[in-house]
């Protein structure tokens, strides 16, 4: 069975240059504190409160770098804290998403939709996914062995020159299989 990296994602942000500029102020840079997996993902130092009709979580991470488009990504746990009815959706296929305000230094705004709970997914390079016998866009299965052993299903497989191997989960998902942050999962077809 192939060994994958399994990485969690905690709650997080990705902002466009525009919604950057109403939070932070006008031309405001993401300051990187870490780089991610994938290539040219950083953790910033930068926070935001993200707020729902029922309450908020007042430090989101906002991940660089900008994107065309503001995109939230949070836990089925975090919807129902914050009263946010989010769709499960691919990254970037933010459309008709869910709402929420977002609240930085400068500002206080209001997303009419790019709040999403991440589906799990498997990046892999184009010649790791060749590799692997896996194409762009298929699903997979990657199981997590241990006291809460988990097979996750419906991992769609995101494959491409700009992506490294790694399975992202999130919070939900880790805890569910009782992982802790890079753990290692076996891929099965
Ligand atoms: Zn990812």
């Amino acid at each position: 069975m192939p060994k994958i990296p399994v990485e969690i994602s905690a709650r997080h942000i990705h902002l466009s240059q525009k919604d950057l500029d109403a939070l932070f102020g006008k031309g405001f840079k993401l300051k990187k504190i870490k780089d991610l997996s994938q290539p040219g993902e950083f953790a910033s130092s930068q926070t935001v409160e993200l707020i729902g009709p029922k309450s908020s979580y007042k430090k989101v991470r906002v991940i660089g770098p900008v994107r065309k488009n503001t995109q939230v990504e949070i836990t089925a746990t975090d919807c129902r804290v914050l009263g946010i009815n989010a769709p499960v959706r691919l990254s970037g296929n933010v459309k008709g998403s869910a709402q929420a305000t977002i609240k930085g230094p400068k500002a206080r705004i209001k997303l009419k939709q790019g709040v999403i709970i991440a589906q799990r997914h498997l990046h892999l390079s184009a010649e790791e996914a060749k590799k692997l016998k896996v194409r762009n866009n298929q699903k997979v299965s990657v199981r997590i062995k241990g006291e809460r052993s988990i097979t996750f299903h419906e991992v769609v497989v995101r494959a491409g020159r700009q992506y490294k191997k790694a399975c992202h989960l999130d919070t939900d998902e880790g805890n569910s299989a009782g992982m802790k942050t890079c753990e290692y999962g076996e891929l099965v077809k």
